[in-house]
């Protein structure tokens, strides 16, 4: 079995990360509350995305429980399948990484309850101790403690992690001030991840290319462990930097977060000139978030250098019937080309 640590010292890695969008969009999530009910209701459809996502390149099976936490549950009334929840997520991530041979990550995430100054630490970590031991008792090799936007949150999941001796891959989420809600930049967050035990630190979710790669080179600088980035891919700007500031000016400037993003999407193009230029900065573990489809999580591999399975269908316009130049293609069908 591949080890985390090991296999980043080697060579940068890939994990595709998105699952609630993605099933959301594919009709098996309701977009509000956002948990993942699929892997017991639909388990077949968890199942065929973590095996698209390693087609296209992921090193990395991430068990879908994400939102899958006692407190999520409890908004929606169902506390009773919080453990067959967590448990068949964990199954369906594992038997897909033993047969491919990729990372079996375990995924803990922000609990929505957590209160600066410890008011409601013990119900945190509660809902972080009890996913764990899950996690571990299915034999992940890793967990990912993602989402965050308090660090102090993020360090309570890392306890978590580290007790039950795995190791951890801790990330972020900036929203649109660029800070943590602690007051503390991405970067003293990252480094106090990075001294509490965490493998590895960095970003997710939240913030598109454009909007996440200048917050990578100063948390890299900062600490020694290697860089997580794995934006959602929307065109985010300046003056929108996260998925939830953008508004869409065909719509009335409404806000297209969560269900109205299309029209943001990036191209494929975009997420493998993200990982170039993430990878130039010393960013070794590369990703797309909420969003993400196989074609982004494609091009990323292919961007850090990789060849996966899906790569034999990558585009070779040489062979289109118009804008083709390959054999066989009629002169005057490529001379109408400009007329397409
Ligand atoms: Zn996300």
């Amino acid at each position: 079995m591949p080890d985390l640590l090991e296999l980043l010292a080697h060579r940068p890695i890939v994990c595709a990360e998105g699952y609630l969008f993605e099933c959301e969009r594919r009709g098996y999530l309701q977009a509000g509350a956002f948990v993942p009910e699929v892997v017991l209701d639909h388990p077949e459809v968890v199942d065929e995305l973590h095996r698209e996502f390693v087609h296209a390149g992921s090193d990395v099976v991430e068990a879908f429980t994400y939102y899958g936490h006692r407190e999520k549950l409890r908004v929606i009334g169902k506390e009773d399948i919080l453990e067959p929840l967590n448990r068949h997520a964990l199954s369906i991530a594992a038997a897909v990484a033993r047969e491919t041979g990729t990372l079996l990550a375990g995924n803990i995430c922000n609990t929505n309850v957590y209160e600066p100054g410890g008011s409601a630490d013990q119900a945190v970590r509660s809902a972080f101790s009890e996913q764990v031991t899950w996690a571990a008792e299915a034999g992940v090799d890793f967990i990912i403690a993602e989402t965050f936007s308090w660090a102090g949150e993020a360090l309570l999941a890392l306890e978590a992690i580290r007790a039950a001796g795995l190791p951890a891959v801790v990330t972020y989420a900036i929203h649109r001030d660029g800070g943590m809600r602690d007051g503390m930049t991405p970067q003293e967050a990252c480094l106090r991840a990075e001294q509490a035990g965490a493998a590895v630190v960095g970003l997710n979710c939240i913030r598109g290319p454009m909007t996440m790669l200048p917050l990578l080179a100063p948390i890299h600088a900062a600490v020694s462990c290697p860089v997580a980035a794995l934006p959602v891919p929307y065109r985010t700007t300046a003056a929108e930097p996260s998925m939830q500031a953008l508004t869409d000016p065909a719509r009335a400037g409404q806000q297209a977060f969560p269900t109205a993003l299309d029209p943001f999407t990036c191209t494929r193009d975009e997420l493998g000139e993200f990982a170039t230029e993430a990878l130039g900065l010393g960013v070794r573990y590369l990703g797309v978030c909420c969003g993400a489809g196989p074609h982004h999580v494609r091009a990323v591999a292919e961007a850090i250098g990789m060849t996966p399975p899906a790569s034999r269908y990558s585009p070779d316009m040489s062979r289109h019937s118009f804008l083709g130049s390959a054999p066989g293609i009629g002169t005057s069908y490529r001379e109408y080309a400009p007329n397409l």
